[in-house]
């Protein structure tokens, strides 16, 4: 089976890995993202070592956090586009990465790469779609219709719909710096640190807190299960470690969405329908992995 390189570029960290799927990770990296240059340059000393060591990597798959750009004929594919993240805006990842260690590469958001992972070997093996969210730092969100990754004018952008927002029962105006009081902005980790002034995962199982984040990922779960129907919805990400937001956000779901979707999945086992990722946080990583499969076969049809 031909070796896989694969990379989660996201906003904290680059994990980069060596492997073949979830059963075989030969080798793994964490690398912090400060700088395009430190950052990137470490990534790549990563990878000539692992070709080195290993004879060759078949492709590498990268899965990007967002806004980039997925368009396969754009001069600029490959790039992370208007990113808030200091010094990452207009920068070329992904050619500099098939450049420098001269190798066909896949590519992604991170979130499709997620939801490609947990389709192929997680929680959407059998299925025919799924979306992908994850609630970290901030709140994005991918997925699988048909059998591949969603992507249309760029790529979704779930974190930043906006929800209903009664400033007079929640008065923290949100966080996000483009929308203020999108899902980002109300409900990521960061909207919930500032909102609470401390840490998500220093509030008590019993705070308000969570009563009020349930509503809020709720609200946008129903939006997303009314406008494109996923057959599961996987939630990963920091803020999804607290174990009682899960039955919260489900029977917020059921019950907002009053039975007018008559679908087992929802009225009879909504606890298979909302679930955590099967691969847990190696999720992005091994939908790194799907994504330079992907690429071989296109390269070399095998
Ligand atoms: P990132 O989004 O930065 O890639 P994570 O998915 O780990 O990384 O998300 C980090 C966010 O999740 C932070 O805002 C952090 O406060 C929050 N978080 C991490 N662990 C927990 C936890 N156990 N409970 C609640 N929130 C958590
Ligand atoms: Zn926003």
């Amino acid at each position: 089976m031909a070796l896989l390189g694969g990379i989660e570029a996201g906003g904290t960290k680059f994990v980069c890995a060596v492997g073949t799927g979830p059963d075989d990770l030969q080798a793994e990296i964490r690398i912090p993202t400060t700088m395009p240059q430190e950052t990137i340059s470490q990534v790549i000393d990563f990878f000539q070592q692992q070709i080195k060591q290993t004879g060759d990597l078949a492709a590498i798959g990268i899965g990007e956090f967002g806004p980039v750009d997925v368009c396969e004929n754009s001069p600029k594919f490959g790039w992370f586009l208007n990113t808030p993240k200091p010094g990452w805006q207009q920068v070329d990842f992904v050619g500099t990465i098939k450049r420098e260690l001269n190798i066909p590469v896949g590519f992604d958001t991170d979130v499709n790469a997620a939801a490609l992972g947990e389709y192929q070997w997680g929680n959407g093996i059998g299925l025919g779609s799924l979306i992908y969210l994850t609630v970290g730092t901030g709140i994005g969100g991918g997925g699988v219709m048909g059998g591949r990754p969603i992507h249309g004018l760029l790529h979704p952008e779930m974190g930043h719909i906006l929800n209903p927002h009664d400033l007079s029962v929640a008065p923290f105006v949100g966080a996000c710096p483009c929308h203020q009081d999108c899902l980002e902005g109300l409900a990521s980790g960061f909207a919930m640190e500032k909102r609470w002034q401390q840490k998500a995962a220093s509030l008590p199982a019993d705070h308000p807190a969570w009563a009020l984040e349930a509503h809020y990922l709720a609200t946008g779960l129903i939006n997303f299960i009314l406008t494109l129907s996923p057959e599961r919805i996987i939630l990963g990400g920091g803020v999804m470690e607290q174990p009682q937001l899960f039955p919260l956000i489900r029977s917020q779901v059921r019950e907002r969405l009053n039975a007018y979707l008559e679908v087992p999945q929802i009225m009879a086992d909504i606890d298979n329908y909302i679930v955590p990722p099967k691969l847990g946080s190696k999720a992005g990583i091994m939908g790194a992995f799907v994504l330079a499969q992907q690429t071989i076969k296109q390269n070399f049809g095998t």
